[in-house]
């Protein structure tokens, strides 16, 4: 600040130094220009009275001139001081930008390696998930097929039935949960492929409606089906997943809806249908809606209810199914009141109709 000061006093003192000389030499000059002195051949004698009142006039003009140039100096040196104090804080502050700026790209550097690394670990546990699977499933598959037939060998007893049975209920459960974690697996390494093959929606719908109408009979509910006057009788998309994306849907309305009913909306515009379930079940609290979707996350905190079967993967299977399918999906529930969950699918609609089908072989022995 002092030395801000000083140099801020200097450069004042120094400009009107150079004021007050330039002035006094002006004025000076003017005085012995306007007053004429010895030193002619004709010796004139200057009127005093007049050299006087001339030099008087001069030293007030000289003091007042010096006021002003004083004032403007100092507003001079005050701007000078002000753009000089603000080039400075410019400079200042483009350092730190700069610096700031070197340091975030330091850290993007660094989060792209964080990110390459992850995702190649994520790569390898879904290549060996995928691999542990394909291996788990064969003997699965094995323990299911032939505790069915000891149950049906007529020498097995009453009792060791219910016995086979556990087995068998195991291994399925076992075997779906790997066909779920098979499914989650390909889906994030990329290595699900979705064909487009031209399906009768129409065919697959009824199918299913059939499938939870007897589920919903049997819990006494209610199942409403109402599908829209333009949905296409032929589309092109994947029939297997959409398929399995409705089953996930629908069983998960009827599994927890106690009374009131189901209802499947299908709607169709712009090459995209949207397929919506509404139930009246239990609902979910807000707070859970975005956890339902990832893997393994169950909500059941019903105090006193008896448990509801279920492994927490169909809807993580079915929101990854639907975004691979060109779509959405997105769900409103109120607790008590009832969920509805709204799936968004690309299912371009087919002007031919589809080639007849082989008819299915029957099986001839095993
Ligand atoms: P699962 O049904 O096997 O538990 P999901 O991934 O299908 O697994 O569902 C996850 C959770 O979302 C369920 O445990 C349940 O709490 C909740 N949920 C799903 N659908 C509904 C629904 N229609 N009504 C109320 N809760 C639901």
């Amino acid at each position: 600040m002092t030395t801000r000061l000083n140099s801020r006093l200097g450069q004042y003192l120094g400009i009107m130094l150079i004021i007050s000389l330039t002035l006094g030499g002006i004025l000076s000059f003017g005085y012995y220009g306007a007053v004429p002195h010895g030193g002619s051949e004709i010796e004139i004698r200057p009127d005093t009275g007049a050299r006087e009142s001339v030099g008087t006039a001069l030293t007030q003009v000289y003091f007042i001139l010096l006021i002003i140039s004083g004032v403007i100096a100092w507003l001079f040196v005050l701007v000078h001081e002000s753009r000089k104090v603000a080039n400075e804080e410019t400079r200042r502050q483009t350092s730190l930008l700069m610096r700031e700026i070197r340091a975030h790209s330091r850290n993007d550097r660094k989060l792209q390696r964080a990110k390459e690394v992850a995702e190649a670990a994520n790569h390898a546990k879904s290549r060996y998930v995928i691999g542990i699977s394909h291996e788990l499933r064969s003997p699965l598959n094995a323990i299911s097929g032939y505790a069915q037939l000891i149950r049906r060998d007529p020498v097995i007893p009453e009792h060791s039935r219910e016995t086979i049975d556990v087995i068998k209920n195991s291994a399925d459960h076992l075997a779906g949960l790997i066909e779920g974690l098979l499914d989650i697996s390909k889906i994030e390494a990329g290595h699900l492929t979705i064909y487009r093959e031209c399906f009768n929606l129409h065919e697959l719908l009824t199918q299913i409606v059939d499938m939870f109408r007897l589920q919903a009979d049997a819990k006494v509910i209610d199942f409403v089906y109402a599908p829209s006057d333009y949905l296409p009788t032929h589309v092109y998309g994947n029939e297997k997943r959409l398929r399995q994306v409705l089953i996930n849907l629908l069983s998960n309305a009827i599994k927890w809806t106690h009374e009131g009913g189901v209802t499947l909306e299908v709607n169709y515009h712009s090459q995209v249908a949207e397929f919506s379930v509404i139930d009246t079940g239990i609902g979910i609290v807000p707070e859970n809606l975005d956890r339902i979707f990832i893997p393994f996350e169950r909500v059941d905190d019903r105090e006193g209810a008896p448990p509801v079967p279920g492994m927490g993967l169909g809807l993580a299977i079915t929101k990854l199914l639907a975004e691979v399918m060109g779509g959405d999906i997105r769900v409103e529930s109120m607790p008590e009141k009832g969920s509805t969950f709204l799936v968004r699918i690309l299912l371009s609609s087919a002007q031919q109709p589809m080639e007849p089908q082989s008819p299915e072989k029957a099986i001839l022995g095993l």
